[in-house]
């Protein structure tokens, strides 16, 4: 008799996880505030007569190929009537922060990759008889989520449904905008198969062009290759593969999970040594700094602390107007508190940084094509 544990064991690690990114976000926000641009071709972004890249643009702009991270140049070529609107950073953080949290009501376990994109892992709501009757159940719990985005935020939304993020967000940007798409398990190889290598996660420009050279344009030729991929594309050519077969077990990891991140040393014997502080400051600022990058996050808040032989424990802290991730902008806030709260009038027993107010790396990326402007 067949033991029936296998197939348990199977099912036990997939997962039902569902993407969901807003459609031409900054483009439709200001399309929503501003009646009269409905139906128009929006672009966000830089000026055309400055330097700069496009942000967003809104469907009836990228009908004239007009897309984001496009020079603003090219895409006023491409389209001479497009409305060109200066992004308002504020207004979609704000819209960002609504709509996130619409949807957290609807799944806790959440991970935001951007100001309008997140994955939800609904594998603890969405139970079936079996593993394809677990994932059509996150149907009418998406369903819900586009309705209430639409009464609540008058904005549309794309919603991809699949047992991993890769095959997730591919779903969801299949059908834009205003998509639903589930990928069946059973479905998956051959849903990928006719899709372009350059939809896998992780392949960017250059993959794509090794692999196109290599005679791989679609996934399914991937699927089908029969030698090693590492020739090709080094350490990424055996994930590249499971990718295509469409495996990836990343996980959802909540963005709440890191508040704060913080680094401090106890001295030996207490020291007012400005050699030592610095150092130790230093090595706590790199330590931070990696901790950061890790989480693909910026700190937005620095604080210093230090503690006196007698225990004394005080701490400072500054709010910084853009996000930092290096080390030395972080060394640098924390040695300019302690020498302006003048800290450091005794010997210490221990100093320390913290980062806080930890924002999804995507937030400070906004404001790149503002801070390109006017340089020609
Ligand atoms: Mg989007």
């Amino acid at each position: 008799m067949r033991k029936r544990t296998h197939s348990n064991d199977l099912n036990t690690d997939k997962r039902v996880i569902m993407h969901v990114d807003m459609d031409a976000f900054f483009a439709s926000v200001e399309q929503r505030d501003r009646p009269e641009l409905k139906g128009k071709p929006v672009i966000v972004g830089s000026p055309p007569d400055r330097r700069g890249v496009v942000c967003a643009a809104s469907y009836e702009a990228r009908k004239f190929g007009v897309r984001s991270a496009m020079p603003s140049r090219t895409a006023k070529t491409l389209c001479p009537h497009g409305i060109f609107l200066s992004p308002c950073i504020h207004k979609y953080r704000k819209e960002s922060h609504e709509i996130m949290s619409l949807i957290r009501c609807f799944c806790e376990k959440i991970e935001q990759m951007s100001v309008d994109e997140a994955y939800l892992d609904l594998s603890g709501r969405c139970l079936g008889n079996d593993f394809e009757a677990s994932l059509m159940s996150a149907l009418p719990i998406a369903r819900e989520i586009k309705a209430v985005i639409r009464r609540e935020r008058q904005l549309m939304i794309s919603i991809g449904i699949a047992s991993n993020k890769m095959l997730a967000k591919i779903a969801s940007d299949y059908d834009k905008p205003n998509g639903l798409v589930l990928i069946p398990e059973r479905d998956k190889k051959l849903f990928l198969a006719c899709l372009p290598v350059r939809s896998i996660h992780g392949v960017g420009k250059t993959s794509n062009e090794i692999l196109n050279k290599a005679g791989l344009h679609t996934i399914g030729d991937i699927q089908e290759h029969k030698g090693e991929l590492v020739s090709l594309m080094g350490n990424f050519g055996p994930l590249l593969k499971q990718y295509a077969l469409g495996m990836d077990d990343r996980r959802v990891e909540s963005n709440d999970s890191v508040k704060s991140i913080s680094s401090e040393t106890t001295f030996m014997r207490d020291t007012d040594n400005r050699n030592i502080l610095k150092s130790a400051l230093k090595e706590q600022a790199e330590e931070i700094a990696e901790k950061l990058a890790r989480h693909d996050v910026f700190a937005h808040t620095i604080q210093v602390k230090v503690r006196y032989g007698d225990f004394t424990t005080l701490s400072r802290q500054t709010t910084l107007p853009e996000g930092i991730q290096d080390t030395s902008a972080i060394y640098r806030n924390a040695c300019q508190m302690l020498a302006r709260e003048r800290l450091v009038n005794q010997p210490l027993r221990l100093v320390g940084i913290s980062a806080s107010k930890l924002w999804n790396i995507k937030y400070s990326q906004l404001k790149l094509p503002l801070a390109f402007e006017p340089e020609d």
